[in-house]
């Protein structure tokens, strides 16, 4: 099973952080962010923003998760 790459652990942080992931998905995001600082501090940087705002549904529409993701694409291309 290849390695997820840091673009896709992006757009699967939110179903992460929902346990929305299969446990094969899970896993490999698990082995990504075990290995990637950039994405383990990302991540720990969403929960707290989402445990914040007390989300539950439609967390990418919220202006504080939106922009935190918005934010790590556009580091991520910057770093490419
Ligand atoms: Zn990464």
């Amino acid at each position: 099973m290849e390695d997820l790459s840091c673009q896709e652990l992006v757009e699967l942080v939110t179903d992460y952080l929902e346990g929305a992931l299969s446990p094969a998905q899970r896993a490999r995001f698990d082995a990504h962010v075990a290995e990637c600082p950039g994405c383990d501090t990302y991540v720990e940087q969403m929960r707290t923003t989402i445990a914040l705002a007390g989300a539950s549904a439609d967390l990418e529409s919220r202006p504080e998760v939106s922009g935190l993701l918005e934010a790590f694409r556009g580091w991520k291309r910057t770093r490419s």
